[in-house]
């Protein structure tokens, strides 16, 4: 089964073309700038070089066509028709309460992932964008949504709940959603690989470091708490978010700075955290790089990010009462061991030892203690295309189940005359094919039985070979 992946944002579609047989990627790549002039195609076969080439790219319809033909390309391609698409994987950021886990796309759950733009006005646009394309593109392929925020659907309301009114949780669903939730997923089923041990057994924090950071509390395979909220403001200093501050701290601006919502909105989304505190870098290997050049800001983001992220360690640890595992993934996660070492410092109380050299040197198992620190790296794309393959195969399961199950209330409802009136039709004339037997017996019962009701039928009287 060979699955597309996509991950449609304002200006850029992010793809991976995955063989399901053996989870081979056989081809991933980005088009970006969408819209703007100098739109980019970047594109690696498999253990190919990257391909790059600057292109018109107007609109999203052009991009993901522009990524169908590249994966059809007569050099560079991996297939050769879009008929070897069994299926597209999207990435949704938000499914609000709707979802609680990947489903197929139909006119209701399209509904729905359109009802919960309002709270992620600027992603879910974008992917419904993508679902909407591809529906045109690729007529008739089935296509799954995996949201960012359905595995944090179990958390049980103390979790979710922001200590408001209650009512504006009814009329706005205001309240933590969480994100990230397809890869502190994945991330978690690995740790319980690496670990040996049932998932469903262990108490694990994951942190997902990456440009956008959370951390989630996961018991038994089940996210309880998380982070990020009702957007992916809340929570960890990040790169470019604040993460948590005193919600005050927003009218105040708007008092103080004459800001306008939108632009403290835009301050505390794209103008804080390690940008805003270094006043230089949202990137943490620039900001490491500031830190040993003796630049005390960047110094102070560095220790600011590490902190927020020990006290959440911290704080779901006792959420979870105790912890066997904490596990880090994402680009910052998977790649800073001196992130890691300071997240982790004076945890010893814990349970957690870190072993500096495997730290160093990049191992899975980072710690010596009794409780596990594991560097675990991620895949979003590939937890998709997991939940694309397995809900296509729930739904022709299904379908064909639902088929046999119209089938057998279409024979109940034939009786013994009905029967005989069809053996006889078919005696009279056995090379008449099934649309032509169900049209006279139709015409003589004044009732229609499908083609593949008489069939199977006839099948079950030995009068015709099974299908
Ligand atoms: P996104 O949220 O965009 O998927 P990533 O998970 O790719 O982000 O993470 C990007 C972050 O990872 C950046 O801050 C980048 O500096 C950081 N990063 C990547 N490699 C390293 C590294 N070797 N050391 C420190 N930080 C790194």
């Amino acid at each position: 089964m060979k699955i597309l992946v996509l991950n449609c944002g304002s200006s850029s579609v992010k793809f991976q073309f995955l063989e399901m047989e053996g989870e081979v990627v056989l081809a991933r790549g980005l088009v970006e700038k969408i819209g703007s002039t100098g739109a980019l195609l970047r594109y690696k076969r498999g253990e190919a070089k990257e391909i790059r080439e600057e292109t018109e790219v107007p609109n999203h319809e052009a991009a993901i066509n522009l990524v169908l033909r590249t994966l059809m390309h007569s050099r560079d391609g991996v297939i050769a028709s879009v008929d070897e698409i069994d299926g597209v994987g999207h990435r949704v950021v938000h499914g609000g309460e709707a979802f609680s886990a990947s489903v197929l796309v139909d006119e209701e759950v399209r509904a729905a992932i359109e009802r919960c733009c309002q709270f992620a006005p600027l992603h879910n646009p974008h992917n419904l964008k993508g679902i909407d394309v591809c529906g045109h593109l690729l007529k008739g392929k089935p296509q799954v949504a995996a949201f960012d925020t359905a595995f944090h659907q179990t958390m049980p309301p103390e979790s979710f709940l922001y200590a408001i009114p209650y009512g504006l949780y009814r009329k706005l669903g205001i309240r933590r959603y969480g994100f990230h939730g397809t890869s502190h997923k994945i991330v978690a089923q690995r740790a319980a690989q690496e670990l040996g041990r049932p998932l469903d057994q262990l108490r694990l924090i994951t942190c997902h470091l990456g440009n956008g950071s959370s951390v989630a509390a996961i018991r038994n395979g089940r996210s309880i708490d998380t982070s990020m909220g009702f957007t992916p403001l809340e929570g960890l200093m990040m790169g470019t978010r604040s993460g948590d501050l005193d919600p005050a701290v927003a009218p105040y601006l708007m008092q103080r700075e004459r800001l306008s919502a939108e632009e403290v909105d835009g301050l505390l989304n794209k103008r804080s955290g390690m940008l805003g505190i270094s006043e230089a870098s949202n990137d943490m290997r620039e900001i490491v790089e500031g830190m040993d050049a003796g630049e005390e800001r960047h110094g102070l983001a560095f220790r600011m990010f590490c902190h927020r992220v020990r006290k959440y360690i911290g704080a779901y640890a006792a959420a979870l009462g105790g912890i066997d595992a904490v596990v880090f993934t994402a680009g910052i996660g998977e790649n800073s061991a001196r992130v890691r070492a300071e997240c982790l410092r004076g945890l010893g109380f814990l349970g957690i030892e870190l072993d500096e050299q495997a730290n160093l040197k990049g191992a899975v198992r980072i710690s010596r203690g009794p409780v596990q620190a594991l560097v675990v790296p991620t895949n979003e794309e590939l937890a998709i295309a997991r939940d694309t393959r397995e809900v296509l195969g729930r739904t022709v399961h299904a379908a064909g189940a639902s088929r046999e199950e119209a089938i057998d209330r279409e024979l109940a409802s034939l009786d013994a005359a009905a029967r005989r009136e069809l053996v006889l039709l078919w005696a009279a004339d056995p090379e008449a094919g099934l649309e032509r037997l169900g049209q006279r017996l139709s015409h003589k019962l004044k009732k229609r039985i499908s083609a593949q009701a008489l069939g199977s039928e006839l099948s079950r009287l030995g009068l015709r070979a099974e299908p």
